[in-house]
């Protein structure tokens, strides 16, 4: 069956369920009730009808239309995954899904949505525009593409692990009392965000790829044991130990009556509408409860990572950086000799990251982009697209793996050959904005909108930008995104001691390369500021790995940016070199060396 007549068939399937269910449209979000980057495989609705296989999407079918939504990174991928003439792509932003339902719903019509997968503010926003045009939003109670979805593959029953302490730092009895105490006021808090159950629980499980989150929702109560809601399969005797003690287990079906005996009682419950499944609020709502809105209290405490967590993140990132370095050595001697392809390149530096005999998982799948593909700043190489890495073309690498430890994510842009001069004063633009985000000192309450210029001021200079954000949290054996601090043009969150971000400028040539270089950085309290009266912050690096010095236009740099930077590789030497010898450790030595004495 070609590509075509699988999504014209799919789409008859649904209209015909629509037509069963007296629906008139049905809305299929790439989300699934953990509203997570990453998905099991049988909640990927959204590319079995459309083909779409981005991260985040929302398909609206009709019985007559149907309309595909993406950001900004997906619009030249949707098009050429999905067929046009079945389906129209939308930008999210230019004309979002509740424009679309009120420009194109009619009186009458009955707008279907799976209420696990859409948020209470999502729903709150396509219940108000199908108001607008005079149809209604209908909560179904199965979802229509399951009903229609023959060979959709089972739900992952992978176990769960505990984290210990020895990693994450602090009990889950200790945690549970900190969240019953930021609840203040309130007589419980409903999660639902699977990162947060994770971190508040010490719990880590392998449901999706690349982020050891817990499948799972909690209910914390002001007072006695919280209720954890989790398909028992997946439970070992450890971890079911180790709960005993904090939390009454259940399973998912059991959530309903959690939600009304909450009700019964008039509870206060707080819950995250950005996040929360919409039917969670209805129960809650339905059945009497005082509904509060606010953030996951789990969300601050989990992004500011305790003394341990740090310390873990340190080793973590040594550990990464050593099969990094091994990496870039075995890259130097390979590639010139034109044999090697992207995916070559991805499962050698994996071989790499699982000689360290401690990689739990890669924390995203690696991004290695040769050439005029690495000018794709969220490039995904495939078979189509898999290129040859070729002589005097810039390769671009974003990786990070998953260590019990800590979380990493780093990317290196190196040359293979020979430079242009062009190519040379982009990649020391990009290292500028890098290394003055690094060594910045900023007043407390500072958040990353305001230092976000730091990182591209050097582009701005010569008329250049970038079209992504600076920084994004990371977490701790968590998900390599993270909130609430961003650094970007807008975010408005003060970065607060302990929490760990991504540093990473770059500059996109379109059909010629791309350039970007990434540390993770960790917001402290640095000891070298003297003589002032204001409380300041900085960042510790915490990545290390050689930048390409190749690459560097050294009449560009500052010498206060050199020292920088000849100070980092000697950190690098010194942190990484102890765990390689021969000629590796020369490697290293030498792709190190200071610049400033050149
Ligand atoms: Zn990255
Ligand atoms: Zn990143």
């Amino acid at each position: 069956m070609t590509h075509a007549t699988q999504t014209r068939s799919r789409l008859a399937l649904l209209r015909t369920e629509l037509k069963v269910r007296k629906l008139t449209a049905f809305i299929v979000p790439r989300q699934d009730e953990f509203q997570g980057e990453y998905v099991a495989s049988y909640a990927e609705r959204l590319h079995w009808l459309t083909g779409f296989s981005g991260s985040w999407g929302l398909a609206i079918v009709t019985l007559s239309k149907a309309a595909i939504f993406v950001d900004g990174r997906y619009t030249i991928q949707v098009r050429s995954q999905i067929d046009t003439r079945l389906i129209t792509p939308q930008h999210l932003i230019d004309e979002p899904p509740a424009a679309w339902i009120e420009k194109t719903l009619k009186k009458g019509d009955r707008l279907g949505f799976d209420p696990w997968l859409v948020t209470a503010d999502q729903a709150k926003r396509y219940r108000e525009a199908c108001e607008k045009a005079g149809a209604s939003l209908v909560a179904v109670d199965t979802n229509l593409i399951d009903a229609i979805w023959d060979d959709q593959p089972a739900r992952p029953t992978a176990k769960i692990e505990t984290q210990p302490t020895q990693f994450a730092g602090r009990s889950a009895a200790d945690k549970l009392k900190d969240v019953q105490k930021a609840i203040a006021g309130h007589d419980a808090v409903v999660l639902t965000q699977p990162d947060s159950v994770a971190w508040l629980l010490n719990l880590r499980g392998h449901d999706v790829p690349f982020t050891p989150v817990v499948p799972a929702y909690a209910i914390v109560h002001a007072k006695g044991r919280s209720e954890l809601f989790i398909a028992p399969g997946k439970l070992t005797e450890d971890v079911k130990a180790h709960l005993k003690k904090i939390a009454v287990t259940k399973t998912p079906a059991e959530i309903g009556d959690a939600l009304k005996a909450l009700g019964k009682s008039k509870a206060k419950v707080l819950i995250d509408p950005a996040w929360t499944p919409d039917r969670i609020r209805e129960v809650l709502t339905k059945s009497k409860a005082v509904v509060a809105t606010g953030s996951d209290p789990c969300t601050l405490p989990k992004a500011r990572k305790n003394a341990i967590e740090q310390e873990g993140a340190r080793t973590a990132q040594r550990r990464d950086g050593v099969a990094m370095t091994r990496f870039l050595r075995w890259l130097e001697i390979e590639a010139p000799k034109g044999q090697l392809s992207e995916l070559d390149v991805a499962a050698k530096l994996l071989w790499f990251r699982q000689q360290t005999g401690l990689l739990k998982d890669l924390s995203f799948e690696t991004i290695p982009a040769s050439g005029p593909n690495a000018a794709i700043p969220h490039y995904h190489a495939a078979a189509e697209s898999n290129r040859k890495l070729g002589l005097n073309e810039i390769f671009l690498i974003d990786s990070g793996g998953q260590y019990q430890d800590g979380t990493t994510d780093i990317t290196r842009t190196v040359i293979i050959g020979q430079p242009t001069d062009e190519m040379r004063d982009r990649f020391t633009r990009v290292l500028k904005g890098m290394i003055n985000l690094s060594r910045i000192r900023f007043p407390k309450g500072t958040c990353g909108s305001q230092l976000d210029v730091l990182a591209r001021g050097a582009l701005w200079t010569a008329g250049l930008d970038f079209d992504h954000g600076t920084g994004h949290g990371v977490g701790s054996y968590l998900s390599v995104h993270e909130g609430p601090a961003r650094i970007n043009k807008s975010d408005r969150t003060p970065l607060e001691p302990g929490m760990i971000l991504s540093n990473e400028p770059g500059f996109y040539k379109q059909g010629e390369y791309g350039i970007r270089i990434e540390n993770l950085v960790l917001v402290h309290e640095p000891k070298d500021v003297a003589g002032g009266d204001r409380p300041m912050l900085g960042f510790e690096t915490l990545t290390l790995c050689p930048i390409d010095r190749r690459l560097i236009d050294t009449s560009l740099m500052t010498a206060d940016e050199l020292s920088w930077l000849d100070a980092y590789h000697a950190r690098v030497v010194k942190e990484v070199g102890d765990f390689l010898e021969g000629e590796e450790l020369e490697w290293l030595q030498q792709a190190c060396a200071p610049i400033s004495s050149d």
